[in-house]
């Protein structure tokens, strides 16, 4: 017999599922319940009104309740909302929110996949301020009404995660006077201290007054007070710290949450109650790194999701391999992806992982190419297994295919070994004949087997401030653009003659640009018996992305004589 399917939430998870299950089934009663006026929409494409790259918010919606029907037989019924679950006559009632009529309606099986709401935290003096949050079309619809409509020119986003960043951005776009405000010491918190520093500067560049490592405590007539004692004047204050999955109807009725107060579901996305299934922002999934439960409120998660409960519901097994976290981001001219474990989480997280970490910044594409561009690329991997952990790539080409290579390798398995054997698509307007991805398993195979030593961009203030012995093996035209304070310039081209100007009884630092030239050079001394030779990973690109965010913001004495990020 035919089965009746009901869905509570009709956007990314829920109408996913209802897809999904009319393609199982062509006799089955699909209803999709959505409270607010739209269902399928694209909540990741919401930012872009705010700038006008989408210019009618209409144009958000990808699908509406007529089409769901014609196309798919799906009844999709907007403004909605399902208010309670009746679990054993199995029915659930539903209030028209128009109307304000309630009704029932009966299921064989129910989808629950109503999402996450956006974190309102109570801070004095909150209720007084003209205060936005961006989860729906209508959200941003009328967030962009009020500010043009208003005239208002001072916007400040509070919280620096993936939402709030577009959302920063894309207002700065549409030429607004933008403060982005985050409480820890960076945003975006897929991305190490090291790799962040780089959107840190595309922000701080761009005119976003970046305000980082600092809390709002109260909200004052238009003004919003931090922690310091700054005060930031703000006609608009948009709240982007997070968000919170949507429980309350499923906890109404004994649906159980987890440890992270999402709702917990086995394998195959089943509640504790085997008519009841939840997918999306609303349930906690497995991390196959962590090895722990976690929340990931990402749409493709959502999506696969939705795809093993149709296929549970209709007996087609699906293995559930867990979730790594797979995301990507652009910021203004920088693009930046990241997959798997990074050292902020292993850290926060107190993993008892021993890893390594390679940093390479090799040109995207063959440097003759038009648009080539340096990629900024940071690899980890475990030690001794070589097993790749995580990856971040930041730069203004294409760096989601190579944060996607390592995804695709993490998720079977794969080794620094394999990603050297990779065997990858190239011509010159691709890539390099050993992509950036080929080249980090190279650099991390040999420092496995002990080929050379390294330090980070990170540890530079303090071999600086130490007075440290550091070699810079670019050439002099490079030297005299700009180096680091107190280093020695002695080219790769001259190093081997030149070798009785460097010292064996301490250690010594070499860097170039981008850590390839230093990479030979140190490669080069080993063989002339110095054993006391670091590279610094990195180069003096990245050790210029790394120090100028915090030297702009906090007047600190810069470690170089000049900037170069190129
Ligand atoms: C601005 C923004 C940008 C994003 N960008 C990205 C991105 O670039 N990449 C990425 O992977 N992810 C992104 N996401 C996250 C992604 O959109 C979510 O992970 C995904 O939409 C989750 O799907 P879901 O079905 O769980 O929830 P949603 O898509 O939020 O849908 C839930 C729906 O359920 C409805 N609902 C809730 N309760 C009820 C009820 N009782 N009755 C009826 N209806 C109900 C809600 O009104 C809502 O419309 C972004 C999110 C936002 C807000």
């Amino acid at each position: 017999m035919s089965k009746k399917m009901l869905i509570v939430g009709g956007v990314a998870g829920g109408a996913s599922t209802a897809a999904r299950l009319r393609r199982l089934e062509e006799n089955s009663e699909i209803i999709m319940f959505e409270r607010g006026p739209h269902v399928s929409f694209s909540n990741c494409c919401l930012p872009y009104h705010l700038s006008n790259m989408i210019e009618d918010h209409e144009d958000l919606v990808l699908m509406n309740p007529e089409v769901f029907f014609k196309q798919y037989r799906i009844d999709a019924r907007v403004y909605n909302e399902v208010i309670s679950i009746n679990r054993e006559d199995k029915t659930v009632t539903v209030k028209n929110v128009v109307t304000k009529e309630s009704y029932e309606e009966s299921y064989d099986k129910l989808i629950l996949s109503p999402g996450a709401k956006a974190i309102v935290p109570r801070i004095e003096g909150i209720e007084n301020i003209n205060m936005y949050t961006v989860r729906n079309v209508v959200d941003i619809a009328k967030l962009n009404t009020c500010i043009k409509e208003n005239e208002y020119k001072n916007i400040s986003v509070i919280g620096g995660g993936f939402i709030g960043v577009e959302v920063a951005e894309n207002l700065k776009e549409a030429g607004y006077n933008v403060t982005l405000i985050e409480a820890s010491k960076q945003i975006m918190r897929p991305f190490d201290y090291d790799m962040v520093q780089i959107l840190h500067k595309e922000i701080y560049d761009h005119g976003i007054d970046l305000i980082v490592g600092d809390k709002v405590v109260k909200f004052e007539n238009n003004s919003i007070i931090l922690q310091s004692g700054k005060k930031v004047n703000s006609d608009v204050v948009v709240m982007a710290i997070g968000v919170t999955p949507e429980t309350d109807l499923a906890t109404s009725c004994g649906i159980e949450l987890g440890e992270t107060g999402a709702i917990k579901v086995d394998q195959n996305y089943m509640t504790n109650d085997k008519n009841i299934y939840a997918v999306g922002d609303a349930i906690e999934v497995y991390h196959a790194l962590t090895k722990s439960i976690t929340k990931l409120p990402l749409a493709g998660p959502a999506q696969k999701q939705a795809r093993a409960v149709a296929n549970h519901i209709y007996k087609i097994p699906s293995r559930n391999t867990g979730f790594i976290g797979s995301s990507c981001i652009k910021i203004f001219d920088f693009n930046a992806a990241s997959t798997g474990l990074n050292e902020g989480m292993i850290d926060a997280l107190n993993m008892n992982i021993n890893y390594d970490t390679v940093r390479v910044i090799p040109q995207d594409k063959v440097g003759l190419m038009p648009g080539s561009q340096p990629l900024h690329f940071k690899l980890l991997y475990e030690v001794p297994t070589g097993k790749i952990l995580g990856a971040q790539a930041v730069g203004k080409g294409n760096v989601d295919k190579r944060v996607d290579i390592i995804a695709t390798l993490i998720k079977t398995g794969g080794t620094i070994e394999d990603l050297k054997d990779l065997e990858l698509c190239y011509a010159p307007p691709f890539g390099t004949a050993k992509d950036v991805v080929n080249m980090a398993g190279l650099v991390a195979s040999n420092l496995l087997d002990g080929t050379f030593k390294q330090v980070y961009v990170h540890q530079i203030r303090e071999l600086v401030e130490n007075k440290e012995f550091i070699i810079d093996v670019r050439e002099k035209d490079e030297y005299d653009a700009g180096h680091i304070i107190g280093a020695v310039n002695i080219p790769l081209s001259e190093i081997r003659d030149r070798v009785n100007e460097i010292p064996k009884d301490k250690d010594v630092y070499l860097h170039c640009r981008s850590a390839q030239r230093s990479y030979n050079a140190a490669l080069a001394l080993q063989h002339l018996g110095f054993d006391n030779i670091y590279n610094v990973a990195g180069g003096f690109m990245g050790l210029c992305f790394n120090e100028y965010f915090n030297d702009k913001v906090t007047g600190r004495d810069s470690v170089v004589t000049n900037y170069n990020f190129k």
